[in-house]
């Protein structure tokens, strides 16, 4: 990875950019929440676009088109942690495929409309920039997906 330092926003309203004007976004809700201070990490942005890219695809492709999307970033202070979470109200991930989700190919998606290589490759990358990703919570009225990257201390 090519490390920089960047607040984790700015991560977000690219990846956000890059793909809302699609046509599945057109009945999406959008709710964006972030911190007026700044979430500074170091890490390689144009991998993390790449991931949060993906979350968000995999969110709008759990409602179908039609939902809430929810997407915040914040800082977990005592953990020293910036987070990044992607929500949805789509139906949630069923209990017997959440030990499969990371594994490349697993895609419960038709042919053609997934790889099933979007988490594996996230669950990388993620890895190589010493953060990591999880889903926090999902259940039929929706997902949560994080990403955990070290907090980068502002000195001010
Ligand atoms: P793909 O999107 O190509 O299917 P991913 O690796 O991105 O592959 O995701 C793997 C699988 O995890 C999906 O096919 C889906 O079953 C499940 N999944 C991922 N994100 C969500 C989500 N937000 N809500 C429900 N299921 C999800
Ligand atoms: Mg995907």
């Amino acid at each position: 990875p090519t490390r920089q330092y960047f607040q984790l926003n700015e991560a977000l309203g690219e990846s956000l950019r890059l793909v809302r004007d699609q046509k599945l976004f057109l009945h999406v809700k959008v709710v964006e929440d972030a911190p007026a201070a700044p979430v500074l990490v170091n890490a390689d942005k144009n991998q993390l676009c790449q991931v949060v890219i993906n979350l968000i695809i995999n969110a709008v492709d759990a409602m179908d088109g039609n939902g809430t999307l929810t997407l915040r970033t914040y800082e977990d202070r005592p953990n020293r942690k910036a987070i990044l979470e992607v929500s949805d109200t789509g139906g949630g991930i069923p209990a017997e495929n959440m030990s499969k989700i990371f594994d490349p190919f697993f895609s419960t998606k038709e042919v053609g409309k997934g790889t099933g290589l979007g988490l594996s490759m996230a669950y990388g990358i993620m890895e190589e920039n010493h953060g990591r990703i999880y889903v926090k919570d999902t259940s039929p009225e929706g997902t949560t997906f994080a990403l955990e990257l070290p907090l980068v201390p502002m000195s001010d």
